[in-house]
């Protein structure tokens, strides 16, 4: 019999309740089980998990917490699609799966408060390149003309150059003019 195994077993040195590995640090003993298997009682014990969800709630009230928490979340979901190819991959097929479930659609029909203000967050994005004056042109080129997004942003870009050179030129913005003989 090993050194160890004979000390466990004339119980010089307490062990875990769940594992049996001896334990032996002197501190007094909180919980009857090991470091290794503490983490695994706490979050099967109903009481030990309403404990750490209303601290964790706690913490998480402070709006500055919350973006912290959130932003450190994101910054790991962000790390880790890049560095795991499978996993971003098994994200995809889901987010696939939940859009064609269209519950969202069903909640909130198009035109409702939700869908608008995830319109004008969407357009922010992707048009941030494009100035406000300019996107009723964009879009008439996209929508009406049938131009596809690809031409239509060089176009929109001369446009805006072209308007640059003539108000530089002359003191006249004429994107201004455009806007008022649209609303004419
Ligand atoms: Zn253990």
């Amino acid at each position: 019999m090993s050194d160890l195994a004979l000390l466990t077993k004339t119980a010089l040195v307490p062990t875990c309740a769940d594992c049996g590995a001896p334990r032996f640090s002197t501190k007094p003993k909180k919980t009857p089980y090991c470091r290794a298997c503490v983490r695994a009682h706490n979050a099967r014990s109903p009481s030990r998990r309403a404990k750490a969800s209303a601290s964790m709630k706690a913490r998480l009230a402070d709006p500055h917490v919350r973006a912290e928490h959130i932003e450190r979340a994101a910054e790991g979901l962000r790390l880790r699609i890049r560095e795991d190819p499978a996993f971003a991959e098994r994200r995809r097929a889901i987010g696939r799966r939940t859009g064609l479930l269209k519950r969202g659609m069903a909640q909130h029909p198009a035109g409702s408060p939700l869908r608008l203000a995830n319109g004008r967050k969407s357009a922010a994005t992707k048009l941030a390149w494009c100035p406000p004056e300019y996107r009723d042109e964009y879009r008439r080129l996209i929508k009406r003309q049938n131009i596809p997004a690809a031409e239509a942003r060089p176009m929109i870009e001369d446009m805006i150059a072209a308007d640059a050179r003539r108000y530089a030129e002359t003191g006249v913005l004429p994107q201004s003019a455009r806007i008022e003989e649209a609303g004419a």
